[in-house]
């Protein structure tokens, strides 16, 4: 049925409108004209505007019916040609002043970022003053200034993100993240982001990574984290970059769906009261787990790390070996001294956040699932918030369901994940196939489409967790639940259209017998 539906499924492409992500849907019955007009017009330029299709490398896309598919991680972008079609020579000339015009615009960035590290440093130095922050720690700040310049004189138009890639990766490379002051701009959000930040309707697709990093900063401060474990604020910062520096670029894996997870985690904390409910150290565990839970990702889930021996799966004996590996991670960058935000609690309260980080990114194994849920409906029915077992389930269920929790946004918000998943996993499954390992059906392009992967893993997995944590939480059916039965509805009309159109179908069938009968009718 997958296979021969897919033929007439329509092409997707994810454009970068002015900083926005607008998604493309072609029938690939159209030629290049007609996708060169519906690209124009999804970019609101003129129609008939010549124009070239650019990849996020720079690399130029060919515009035409079997051209490459993207990602809402590498968006394509329609730059319009001059309208007079100049001539080889012209185009040239362009090309060249739009580089020298962009290598000052990037020597303009670097600038503007040197002049705001030294502001932020004398702010620093000021704090030193007023607060007695240790002078050693402003001396480094210099220190890694100084070498931030040298490097950028060197390197011409170098990046000004830390040059060496911060990752405990299998061959036991150091998790070494920049000793900077953090370079993002501090958080001015407006008041309509605060207050949409609170809610799953948030819209995941609209930030930067800096914003993302602004957006996460904000929670901590916002929840009274930064207050209660007496976090240094320039620690936070740096921590944060370790963390987004430390997700790869997978397609589903990546450090958007680390802020989604942990966004959802906010947006659940208030939707149930949580902070009248729960402890500090109980927010801080489910809120820094919720943004550890997936470092590292390699974008090959556990399956393929047991069958294909992978040196995590041996290093983790085949138990939970991403799962052990996200969380390793996680304490490698707390245990660098400029990014621990937790240097300041003490040694007691520090074994209790680790063991409860750890419980919750180890709980994020879907293979444990039934498990895991199983032991959250012992106690929802008659549940104690003072009973620590009971509270413990409670942690657990809820980073499961931010994890995995895509489909309670909204549709325009949610459905590109699902092509973002189905990437990865077919990523996965190619490979699976060239290494001659097991396939799991669901993984397979052959077999799996949009319909399919989300129906039964809507109505099996998530609706039935959510409808646990509502007899709980009566709250959250309109916001959370309500979505994910109209996402259930939505996919399944999906199906039976995919369904009807498939060629095996009595309809198609029908519909074809007719077609020849009409062919052959002399005339
Ligand atoms: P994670 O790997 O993100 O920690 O664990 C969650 C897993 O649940 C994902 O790897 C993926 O297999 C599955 N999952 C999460 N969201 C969805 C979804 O919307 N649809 C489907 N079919 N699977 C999902
Ligand atoms: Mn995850």
């Amino acid at each position: 049925m997958g296979s021969s539906s897919s033929c007439y499924a329509p092409r997707t492409i994810y454009l970068d409108v002015n900083g926005r992500m607008q998604k493309v849907l072609f029938s690939r019955h159209c030629n290049s004209c007609d996708i060169k007009e519906l690209l124009c017009s999804s970019s609101n330029i003129p129609r008939n505007t010549a124009i070239t299709l650019v990849g996020p490398e720079g690399a130029m896309v060919s515009i035409d019916p079997t051209m490459p598919a993207n990602s809402p991680n590498s968006l394509y972008k329609v730059v319009p040609l001059s309208t007079a079609q100049p001539g080889d020579k012209e185009d040239l000339v362009e090309n060249v002043l739009s580089q020298v015009a962009e290598q000052f615009s990037r020597a303009f960035q670097i600038k503007e970022l040197k002049t705001e590290v030294i502001n932020r440093l004398a702010v620093l130095e000021k704090r030193v003053e007023l607060e007695g922050l240790k002078v050693v720690e402003i001396e480094k700040c210099k220190n890694d200034l100084r070498k931030l310049q040298d490097e950028m004189s060197t390197k011409h138009g170098g990046r000004v993100n830390c040059p060496c890639k911060s990752t405990l990766l299998d061959d036991g490379r150091k998790v070494t993240p920049r000793r900077d002051v953090p370079s993002y701009p501090k958080y001015t959000l407006s008041q309509e982001t605060i207050d949409a930040l609170k809610k799953p309707t948030f819209d995941v697709w609209h930030w930067e990574h800096n914003e993302m990093l602004s957006c996460l900063e904000y929670m901590y401060h916002d929840l009274g984290l930064v207050k209660e474990f007496n976090m240094n604020p320039i620690t936070l910062k740096r921590w944060l970059l370790a963390i987004q520096e430390n997700y790869r670029n997978n397609p589903f894996h990546n450090f958007r769906h680390c802020f989604c997870v942990s966004q959802m985690m906010y947006g659940m904390i208030h939707l149930c009261n949580l902070q009248e409910k729960l402890t500090l150290t109980n927010l801080g565990i489910l809120m820094t787990a919720a943004v550890c839970h997936d470092l590292d990702h390699p974008g090959y889930n556990n399956t393929y790390q047991i069958n294909a021996r992978t040196e995590l799966a041996v290093r983790y004996n085949d138990i939970s070996p991403l799962e052990n590996h996200h969380c390793a991670v996680a304490f490698q960058i707390l245990s660098l001294p400029e990014c621990n935000i937790f240097a300041n609690v003490d040694p007691e309260a520090f074994k209790k956040i680790r063991q409860g980080i750890i419980t919750l990114i180890l709980a994020t194994d879907m293979a444990r699932h039934g498990e895991i849920l199983e032991t959250f409906k012992l106690n929802v029915d008659h549940f104690d918030f003072t009973n620590e077992e009971h509270v413990a389930s409670l942690k657990t269920v809820m980073i499961k369901c931010c994890d995995i929790s895509n489909e309670v946004r909204p549709a325009e918000v949610a459905e590109p994940w699902v092509d973002c998943l189905l990437e990865e996993y077919f990523m996965q499954s190619d490979r699976e196939k060239s290494e001659g390992l097991p396939v799991a059906p669901f993984m397979d392009r052959d077999k799996v489409t949009k319909p399919t992967a989300q129906i039964g893993f809507i109505k099996f997995v998530l609706i039935p967790m959510f409808e646990t944590v509502m007899k709980l939480f009566p709250q959250i059916e309109e916001i959370m639940v309500q979505p994910l039965r109209d996402s259930r509805d939505h996919y399944e009309e999906l199906k039976q259209l995919e369904d009807a159109i498939s060629e095996e179908s009595p309809f198609m069938i029908k519909l074809k017998k007719d077609f020849e009968k009409t062919r052959m009718k002399p005339q």
